[in-house]
């Protein structure tokens, strides 16, 4: 009879034992329990960044992560919208140069190529303490360390009668685009005065001179240019201002244009509100007193909104200013909450200097893709046991196109004095613009944020996104 041992059995007759090397016998669920320690072991070291937005800096930033944190490290993107709309192009849909596909692209194939989950569902609320987004399906999804990108929240509502929900246009999104399509085709069947320009508080004003021109150039192919007398209103102190106390000859360069080309303006204004057809205008002395108010008439209206943060991200002590723009240090990190960072148009920046009507500071591409370049490199210095170290250069390099030309600006660094400070026009531009545009969709579509001949490019330019000199 053969007595049943431990230690001596046929490991195949016996499920809950195991031989090892040395022939003694390891019950199976203790194995079972080492392999799940090592399995949580490696957990604990692996790290999970979340980004939050997949506009130009959130689907970038997922890239450059991709390659900067280590292979074990996951990356997760949560966004509201499952398609990247290249916003710069905003302006030729809404003239009908671009169908809104043109500049669309599905992000979910691209992401999961690249290995990176994808979440299509809007953020309800980030609750900080637990490392946790709320998402509006009721569920939630949990980091190490969050990246906020989530873009700018329009404030129409500042103004009574603003907007695309009331009576004037919007390029900045590209629904917004699409449906000024619709009604720019309706005005060019019944033309009259046109307003373009930006309310009090904005901060992005190159895309509102670059609609004015665009539609300008459009309005003379279709020959009825002559029948719509164009106003600019802008709370800027002086026309090419830019929320960044001008580039270059900015100022000289666009008010000639806009000479030219027949255009009037009204700077340091204040919209009171807007009706069907007509706005109501203050004007500010520099003394900050009112000059009057003026109510003009219009057939057709596209005025930029100020910005805030969304307002998942509002009311959030030490995370967000009060206009819900993410605080960041210079390692774009929050300083409260260091295991969150931000990148692009929602981080909080404060305007350059005061001026009669309140003008923000504009987060233009380059820049964005500066921060995001920091970020990369930071949060793969932490997840390595390091210390952030990296800075961004927030460098404002610019193509403004004007439909058949436009002006170019390149500001190092953003705020003046500057080391350079250089602004060019000419046909140029408008071709740059174009070529930068496909180029840039092709770095979405291939998941990859700096090809090699784009980094070389910059290297010869002499236009870096990394700071040299601040490391520590
Ligand atoms: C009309 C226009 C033209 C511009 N043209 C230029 C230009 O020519 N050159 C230039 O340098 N800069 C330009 N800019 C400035 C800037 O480059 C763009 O605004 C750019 O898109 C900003 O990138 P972002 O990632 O910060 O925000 P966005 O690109 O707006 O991305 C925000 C992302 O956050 C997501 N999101 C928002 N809310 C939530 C939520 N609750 N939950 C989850 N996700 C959310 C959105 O779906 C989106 O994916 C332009 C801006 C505008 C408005």
């Amino acid at each position: 009879m053969t007595q049943l041992r431990v230690g001596h059995r046929e490991p195949e007759f016996d499920t809950t034992l195991i031989w090892d090397k040395n022939r003694t016998c390891i019950p199976l669920y203790l194995h079972i329990h080492i392999i799940m320690f090592a399995v949580i072991l490696e957990e604990m070291k692996m790290a999970h960044v979340v980004v939050l937005g997949a506009g130009l800096g959130g689907s970038i930033m997922a890239y450059e992560l991709r390659d900067a944190l280590r292979p074990e490290d996951r990356v997760t993107v949560v966004t509201k919208d499952p398609t990247y709309h290249f916003v710069p192009s905003n302006p030729w849909v809404a003239v009908g140069w671009r169908k809104p596909a043109d500049v669309s692209i599905n992000l979910a194939p691209i992401m999961a190529r690249k290995k990176i989950a994808f979440k299509a569902v809007a953020a309800e609320k980030l609750i900080p303490e637990e490392n946790r987004i709320a998402l509006v399906d009721g569920t939630s999804v949990s980091y190490d360390y969050l990246v906020i990108a989530t873009g700018p929240e329009l404030a129409f509502d500042e103004i009574e009668g603003l907007g695309p929900d009331a009576n004037t246009q919007s390029i900045c999104h590209i629904d917004h685009a699409t449906k000024a399509h619709e009604a720019f085709e309706a005005f060019c069947a019944n033309p009259g005065p046109i307003i373009i320009g930006a309310a009090q508080g904005a901060s992005c004003f190159g895309p509102a001179y670059e609609f004015l021109f665009i539609l300008e150039t459009e309005l003379r192919r279709r020959k009825i240019r002559d029948k719509v007398p164009m106003t600019f209103v802008s709370p800027e102190p002086y026309i090419g201002h830019l929320g960044l106390d001008g580039v270059g000859d900015t100022k000289g360069l666009l008010e000639s244009e806009m000479r030219a080309k027949h255009i009037k303006w009204i700077i340091n204004a204040k919209v009171k509100k807007v009706a069907p057809g007509e706005m109501t205008v203050e004007e500010i002395a520099e003394d900050g007193t009112s000059k009057g108010e003026k109510t003009l008439p219009f057939g057709y209206a596209m005025m930029l909104p100020a910005f805030r943060g969304i307002k998942p991200l509002m009311g959030i002590e030490g995370l967000s200013n009060p206009r819900g723009f993410t605080i960041v240090d210079k390692h774009q990190r929050n300083p409260k909450y260091p295991n969150i960072f931000g990148v692009g148009v929602c981080i909080a920046i404060p305007p350059m200097g005061p001026t009669p009507v309140p003008c923000g500071v504009p987060k233009t591409g380059f820049m964005i893709e500066s921060m995001v370049t920091a970020t990369a490199h930071n949060l793969g210095a932490i997840v390595r046991g390091g210390q952030p170290d990296e800075v961004g250069t927030w460098n404002a390099i610019c193509l403004a196109d004007f439909g058949d030309s436009g002006i170019a600006f390149v500001a190092q660094p953003q705020m003046p004095p500057r080391n350079v400070n250089w602004s060019a026009s000419g046909k140029w531009v408008h071709l740059a613009k174009v070529g930068f545009e496909k180029y840039f969709l092709r770095k979405i579509k291939k998941g990859k944020s700096e090809p090699f001949y784009e980094s070389l490019a910059l290297k010869v330019m002499g236009i870096d996104k990394l700071k040299e000199t601040t490391k520590g």
